[in-house]
């Protein structure tokens, strides 16, 4: 296949701002009924954006989404984008045990099937929490049915990834194929490039260099990913968060909607399964 026409995949994790790791000392899942949820409405927008800008996209959805906005759901899969899983409630793989593993992914796959009666072929980790000390999760999406994962982030970080993970799409022995988030090579090491953090923080011109640095330097489909609350500049602050979080979670927030639309206009998107359908038949033969 001819790398340049290929799509990239456009990828949304659908949680809500109260879900993400970098808070979950502050805001502990028994607290979460009492939020009102904003995921539900952030997504229809983003979905909105999606249809007019031609793009169909997967979306990582939490089972404790689909519990709240079962009408969401049916709107991801009648509007033809791709319903994947990330899980039930946002609990990092590296504290949970296998048999807390298997039921929160289990859970998750179960509400999401039944609401939108369709299959659900694909699943990623929440904060990319699959390393060496976990590696029997690619067995256990197996067993349950997946045929890919876009769990791990071959790079250094403080709350996550395995620098010297493959940086592309590869076939674990499990037999699954596994697509990671993409990097480009540094001084040696590898930079992340696929997600919103970055992406928000940086002006668009210069998010675009690194992804057609990437582009050229990898002949790879480059895979995105970021947050319906990251197109909600009006969501509440939790103020008593670490600065260091804070400044990960608001950093322009304003500005993320323009530049989703630059990137929409810029380069061609599908969903994950169908950039990587060739590679994931591969695998399950
Ligand atoms: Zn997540």
């Amino acid at each position: 296949m001819d790398s340049i026409k290929r799509s990239n995949a456009m990828t949304v994790d659908v949680e809500d701002y109260f879900h993400v790791s970098a808070f979950d000392s502050i805001i502990s899942p028994s607290d979460w009924s009492s939020i009102t949820p904003r995921v539900g409405d952030n997504t229809h927008r983003l979905i909105d954006l999606f249809n007019e800008n031609n793009v169909k996209a997967t979306f990582f959805t939490l089972g404790w989404v689909a519990k709240c906005c079962p009408d969401l759901i049916k709107r991801i899969v009648d509007e033809g984008h791709e319903l994947a899983s990330h899980g039930s409630n946002h609990r990092r793989h590296t504290s949970m045990s296998e048999a807390e593993i298997v039921k929160d992914i289990k859970d998750s796959k179960d509400i999401l099937e039944q609401i939108s009666g369709k299959p659900v072929l694909g699943y990623r980790a929440p904060s990319f929490s699959i390393n060496e000390s976990n590696e029997y999760v690619f067995d256990i999406l197996v067993d349950l049915g997946f045929v890919y994962s876009s769990s791990t982030y071959p790079i250094e970080h403080d709350l996550y990834g395995v620098p010297n993970w493959p940086r592309f799409a590869n076939k674990r022995k499990e037999g699954i194929l596994e697509i990671p988030i993409p990097t480009i090579l540094k001084n040696g090491k590898n930079k992340g490039i696929g997600g919103g953090g970055y992406f928000r923080l940086f002006p668009y011109w210069l998010s675009k260099k690194r992804i057609e640095a990437y582009l050229s330097q990898t002949k790879q489909p480059y895979n995105f990913y970021f947050h319906p609350w990251e197109i909600d500049p009006g969501q509440p602050r939790v103020a008593k968060a670490p600065l260091k979080s804070k400044l990960r979670h608001y950093v322009n927030l304003h500005a993320m909607e323009k530049k989703l639309k630059y990137l929409m206009a810029d380069y061609q998107w599908d969903t994950m399964f169908k950039v990587y359908e060739r590679e994931i038949k591969e695998c399950s033969k």
